[in-house]
Formats: C-alpha cells, sequence, structure tokens
C-alpha cells in the first residue's frame, strides 16, 4: 500500500519543496522530494496546497471541552475555584464526549500528536483514563477508514 501527495509546496520542518511529493508506503513517510515522482498506489495532486508534518500539541485538558464557556470573564483562580466543583463529578462518559470534541478540533487544526494532561478522577467514576484511550483509538481508526493510508 503506497500513497503519493503532490504539493504546490512542501515543507519538511527544515525546509521548502516547491512542487514536491511526499511518498508514503505502510503509513510511513519513505521518501520527499521534487521532480518525477515515484509510481504509487494511489496519488494525489494539490498543486494549490501546501503539504506540512502535523502539528504536536503538547498540552491539554480535553476533559475541559466539557466546561467551555463557563465563567469566560474570570481569572485563572475565579475559573478554577467555579470548575473544580463541576470537575469532581465528570464520568467516563462526559470524558468521552469532551475528547471527542477536543481530538476532533485538533485533527481539524493539522494537530497529528497531543498529550492530554488528566488529573480528574473522581471517587467512584471508573472508567475516565479508559475513556480517553478508547476515544483516541476510535478516532485513529475513523482516520485509517478515511485516509486508508496510515
Ligand atoms: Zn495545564
Amino acid at each position: 500500500m503506497s500513497f503519493l501527495l503532490k504539493a504546490g509546496l512542501v515543507y519538511t520542518g527544515t525546509g521548502e519543496i516547491q512542487n514536491g511529493w511526499v511518498h508514503v508506503r505502510h503509513g510511513m513517510i519513505i521518501e520527499v522530494g521534487s521532480g518525477p515522482a515515484p509510481s504509487a498506489g494511489e496519488v494525489v495532486d494539490e498543486p494549490n496546497c501546501v503539504a506540512m508534518p502535523g502539528l504536536v500539541n503538547a498540552h491539554d485538558h480535553m476533559y475541559q471541552w466539557a466546561t467551555r464557556g463557563y465563567v469566560p470573564d474570570g481569572t485563572l483562580f475565579e475559573w478554577l475555584r467555579a470548575l473544580y466543583p463541576v470537575w469532581a463529578r465528570i464520568d467516563a462518559e462526559i470524558v468521552r464526549v469532551a475528547a471527542r470534541a477536543a481530538m476532533a478540533k485538533l485533527l481539524l487544526s493539522g494537530c497529528t500528536l497531543s498529550t492530554d494532561h488528566h488529573y480528574v478522577f473522581p471517587r467512584g467514576k471508573p472508567g475516565i483514563f479508559e475513556a480517553l484511550v478508547e476515544t483516541s483509538r476510535e478516532l485513529v481508526r475513523i482516520l485509517r477508514e478515511e485516509a486508508k493510508v496510515l
């Protein structure tokens, strides 16, 4: 299974390639270049687009998507004081739904790697960590089905 992405500009992170291409096999980039492109099972040619590495989000709290809009004008500590009692009642399903929204937003903005600094595990609310892992696996499965190249 191979895939070739041709783009008007390929940004590699260290340089730019005009009218470049990215060759992917079994989900791994095996070659980047310009000029005559290697053959591939699937070719996407986007001469008016930029291809670039996925962005990295090194710090997130995905469960907080469930309470977006709470205390919008408060200071950090006003916000935290207002929300800790709310977060103390979250459960796995709330975390799952919030994580889906957070991960979808990240993917739609070009982020392909993220961490979740989840630290709220209320007593008597099992399965929160599992919900996060299952949600990330669910989105990877969807991406694989949609892209068929990962
Ligand atoms: Zn933080």
